[in-house]
């Protein structure tokens, strides 16, 4: 035998080390390997800063909604070039994709169902909500039937988001945790952007940034979106655990550089959110 006996287990013991330690799996220098897709695709988390205060932005969460992915991928190449722009006093986390099987196209349903995992699941709504249903509805009120998923958080990519935030409410000092889902107007080209659903409530944390990014960008916010039923979505799941969260839906208008002003507007409110305490 080559090694000796406590030499052997002194390797072995280094290689499970080193298997646990890359199961943690920080990839690149801020990236966070947060769940593997359907399709074994990675779904990656990217750190700035150590802050009390954390700020999750995600895009992708719809796969055929490119532009949420541009914006964030935009503000993480941004960042990595200055990541002074992130205040001490917070963390901020990006992720560029959640539905990554759809965004890299991978998906053999990608052409037919862009939007949804490749299981054919609407991500946003497959979440473990008071309300969550298989069959849902969307605008056109016809319903689908199975994209809600067989269960609530049947899918991969929904565990994985859900364990996530759930270790952000854990490490953010008083519940100090806001989550911005970015989606994209595909169908509707003329329109302006939207920031919902959010329930204009005084003192509230996802109203306040609301309006902040109101502000900045011009958007609407819905304050009660009744359209249609939505059922098992993010928002509301984060809700209901106590976790200030808001959509933003991008404008798809020809006339606005919606990747910069979204960019813009979101540099100014990680600046905000890490230097002012109001809101709270
Ligand atoms: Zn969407």
């Amino acid at each position: 035998m080559f090694f000796k006996g406590y030499t052997l287990r002194l390797l072995v013991f280094i290689l499970i080390l080193f298997i646990s330690f890359s199961s943690i799996a920080i990839l690149s220098q801020n990236g966070i390997l947060i769940g593997k897709s359907v399709l074994k695709n990675d779904i990656m988390a990217y750190r700035f800063g150590n802050g009390p205060r954390i700020l999750v932005i995600m895009g992708g969460i719809h796969g055929e909604e490119v532009k949420s992915v541009d914006i964030v991928m935009g503000l993480l190449r941004s960042l990595e070039q200055n990541p002074s722009a992130v205040p001490p006093e917070m963390t901020l986390y990006l992720i560029p994709c959640l539905n990554v099987d759809a965004a890299t196209k991978s998906s053999p349903s990608w052409i037919y169902h862009a939007r949804y995992n490749a299981h054919c699941v609407d991500l946003n709504r497959n979440f473990k909500t008071g309300n969550w249903k298989p069959n849902i509805v969307y605008g056109d009120k016809v319903t689908y039937k199975g994209l809600g998923g067989k269960a609530p958080e049947s899918e991969p990519e929904t565990r994985a988001i859900v364990a996530f935030l759930k270790r952000c409410q854990r490490e953010a000092r008083d519940n100090d945790l806001l989550v911005l889902s970015l989606h994209q107007y595909v169908r509707q080209h003329e329109r302006l952007g939207r920031i919902f659903p959010v329930k204009e409530r005084a003192g509230d944390v996802a109203t306040y940034y609301a309006q902040r990014y109101r502000s900045y960008t011009g958007y609407k916010i819905d304050y009660s979106f009744n359209l249609y039923e939505v059922t098992g979505d993010l928002v509301l799941w984060a809700e209901e655990q106590g976790i200030a969260a808001m959509d933003i839906e991008v404008s798809h208008l020809k006339r606005e550089n919606s990747l910069l002003l979204n960019k813009t507007s979101l540099l100014r409110l990680i600046e905000e959110y890490g230097t002012i305490s109001s809101g709270k």
